[in-house]
């Protein structure tokens, strides 16, 4: 895909279910300045705290279309049955040109569009056991009940897929999760 072939960095497509604790594996991550994390463009509204620029481009709907018409997105979805999210060439060519171990967190319907046309390492986060999640996205608090239903159809779907990702890491045990990802995106990228 255009300039990402002659790479110097690499790329990693990281998906996980909502309420797998990814965010916080990719927070942790991000403390090794070898990671760097491709922020993603998106229609949904801000969280508490969330900066633009930094988790996400936060986007109106018609700054959305305006980029997909530019051709900016490697790939772009909608999640949830909501909002949109994509991913910006641009970001991810600057990463991979400063030589960092690019993330992508990315929904399973980016990765199966990138899959074919990417040379990356993919890494499906999965749960210990389904329950987990439900669990966990409740106790977030930052959802109401018709999103967290929604979520958790999404999630059913997405483990039915991860056996298409080149690694799956379960998050039973958070700090043994971060570490196993960590060796492995170190050592694809020795
Ligand atoms: P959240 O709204 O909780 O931040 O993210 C919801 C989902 O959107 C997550 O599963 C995340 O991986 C996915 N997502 C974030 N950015 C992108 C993107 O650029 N493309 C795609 N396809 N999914 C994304």
């Amino acid at each position: 895909m255009r300039g990402l072939i002659t790479r110097k960095g690499m790329l990693t497509i990281l998906s996980g279910p909502s309420g797998v604790g990814k965010s916080t594996i990719i927070a942790k991550l991000l403390t090794d300045d070898r990671f760097a994390l491709s922020v993603s463009a998106t229609t949904r509204q801000p969280r508490d705290g969330e900066i633009d620029g930094v988790h996400y481009h936060f986007l109106s709907e018609q700054e959305f279309d305006a980029r997909i018409e530019a051709h900016d997105f490697l790939e772009y979805a909608t999640v949830h049955g909501s909002s949109r999210y994509g991913t910006l060439e641009a970001e991810v060519e600057k990463l991979v040109e400063n030589g960092k171990i690019a993330i992508l967190d990315i929904d399973v319907q980016g990765f199966l569009d990138l899959q074919t046309t990417l040379d990356s390492t993919s890494i499906f986060v999965a749960p210990p056991r389904f329950e987990v999640l439900e669990k966990r996205l409740r106790s977030r608090g930052s959802e109401n009940d018709e999103t967290i239903e929604r979520r958790l159809e999404t999630a059913r779907w997405e483990l039915s897929q991860q056996d298409r990702y080149d690694h799956v890491v379960v998050n039973d045990d958070l700090s043994v999760a971060i570490q196993t990802i960590n060796e492995l995106l170190l050592a694809e990228d020795a």
